[in-house]
């Protein structure tokens, strides 16, 4: 049977926007975000971070210390009990100055590459799961990947809402919280 997902951006949506974050000490996690993910898996979704995470082209941190940022997050929402089951990310950025990463790729969102990866790994259908983010690009996403897609106004969401040429998110909701109560509705 299919898995159902909730792909989830990562900066201003999980963890406070800090334009490009390189080090774990400079992490807040927003403090509805453990509950939100807990509800969602609740209701049967995994959870799913698909993240560009063009810093690491542009060299301001490495891979490794990308995991370990990861592995905190983890952490720390385990404390409260809730879940990420599978971090994707991009690296790439075609400006990268880190040559093994500067190119154009499928996996920057809105391209739709890592979500394509997830289902395969994880065995999800798509088409009954969501994207939820801050940007347009993961409007995009979710367009590209017929998920359906819920905007949230933290981070860059509320000047997102003004640059999204045409895209319209399924949803806009205040927090991730509310988006998840919005996606466990919705899916009723
Ligand atoms: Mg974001
Ligand atoms: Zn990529």
């Amino acid at each position: 049977m299919a898995n159902r997902a909730v792909f989830l951006d990562r900066d201003g949506t999980i963890i406070e926007e800090v334009n490009y974050l390189r080090r774990v000490e400079e992490m807040i996690v927003f403090p509805f975000a453990a509950d939100a993910l807990r509800n969602l898996s609740a209701a049967g979704f995994l959870n799913v971070v698909v993240s560009n995470q063009s810093a690491v082209a542009r060299g301001f941190l490495d891979e490794a210390t990308l995991k370990t940022i990861h592995e905190e997050l983890t952490r720390r929402l385990k404390k409260d009990g809730a879940v990420i089951d599978a971090f994707y990310y991009c690296p790439h950025h075609v400006e990268g100055t880190v040559e093994k990463y500067r190119k154009v790729c499928e996996c920057r969102k809105p391209r739709p590459g890592l979500i394509f990866q997830a289902a395969s790994d994880l065995q999800i259908d798509v088409t009954s799961s969501f994207v939820v983010g801050d940007q347009a690009a993961d409007v995009g996403l979710a367009r590209q990947t017929g998920c359906r897609s819920v905007l949230v106004r933290t981070g860059y969401g509320k000047t997102a809402l003004k640059e999204l040429n045409g895209l319209k998110p399924d949803y806009v909701a205040e927090n991730l919280l509310e988006a998840a109560e919005w996606i466990i509705a919705a899916d009723r």
